[in-house]
């Protein structure tokens, strides 16, 4: 935490080259959900991927979290703990979170697949998530600020009756996994940190069907929507530039 940074050329250079990995590992980790595959085969993959790149698992013991993937099914939000014994199933909405650190930079994102055929909810849901993520994008450009993004995103994702996960934000991103400034999917136009050329920040609206709300299970990590209903998340590592926004975890 500490101030908000702005990265040289030079370090976003190397953030550039952390979030291709991601970017990289990620797409290997959603080709790879099928129906019956477990989240811990997942989270093999992913651990055998991140040092095979020459990287190192942004997530695995940080604040003690115990894989490199958070693995969230359906109603789970976010944090999910991969485990031998969940199988994913056919229908289900699988949300792979993911991320690495590189030469000291860190690199962070997820998306949201769906386990073969999903029902048109589920799809309608992932697919408003992925848009609402690309309208908070649109926001980071120089002189807007922090609440434009958040505004941004609300206001894509309520206008289609959904509601925006509030116990969980976005963030400034480099040498640490979690910098300041915090970027909620919600608030107010024209308000918060005005974004400048070299702020880079990890957007992740996590969208609920039903109640923004929610619960953190007992192994203290998992966060399900309180009404059990379905979710979404995608996130992006990006920097604001002169000329807009460069998505550095996209291929
Ligand atoms: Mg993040």
């Amino acid at each position: 935490m500490g101030q908000v940074e702005i990265k040289s050329r030079d370090e976003i250079a190397l953030m550039r080259d952390a979030g291709r990995v991601v970017r990289e590992i990620l797409d290997a980790l959603a080709e790879a959900v099928a129906p019956g595959v477990s989240t811990h085969e997942l989270d093999r993959l992913a651990e055998d991927l991140i040092y095979k790149k020459g990287a190192k698992p942004a997530f695995k013991g940080y604040h003690g979290f115990p894989a490199c993937l958070c693995a969230s099914i359906n109603e789970e939000v976010v944090h999910g703990i991969p485990s031998k014994k969940r199988k994913l199933a056919e229908g289900d909405l699988m949300k792979l979170d993911f991320g690495v650190s590189m030469k000291g930079y860190f690199g962070d994102a997820a998306v949201t697949v769906p386990v073969g055929k999903v029902s048109p909810e589920a799809a309608a849901l992932l697919e408003a998530t992925r848009e609402s993520l690309h309208q908070g994008i649109l926001q980071m450009v120089p002189g807007k600020r922090v609440g434009d993004i958040g505004f941004a995103v609300q206001s894509y994702v309520e206008a289609r009756g959904y509601s925006v996960v509030r116990d969980f934000v976005g963030h400034g991103i480099g040498k640490q996994l979690h910098e300041l400034p915090q970027v909620p999917n919600f608030g107010q136009a024209s308000t918060g940190a005005k974004l400048r050329p070299g702020l880079v920040l990890a957007i992740e609206p996590m969208v609920n069907v039903g109640t923004h709300k929610i619960e953190v299970l007992d192994d203290d990590w998992t966060a399900v929507t309180l009404d059990r209903k379905l979710s979404a998340h995608f996130e992006h590592t990006i920097v604001v530039t002169e000329e807009g926004p460069e998505i550095l975890t996209k291929l």
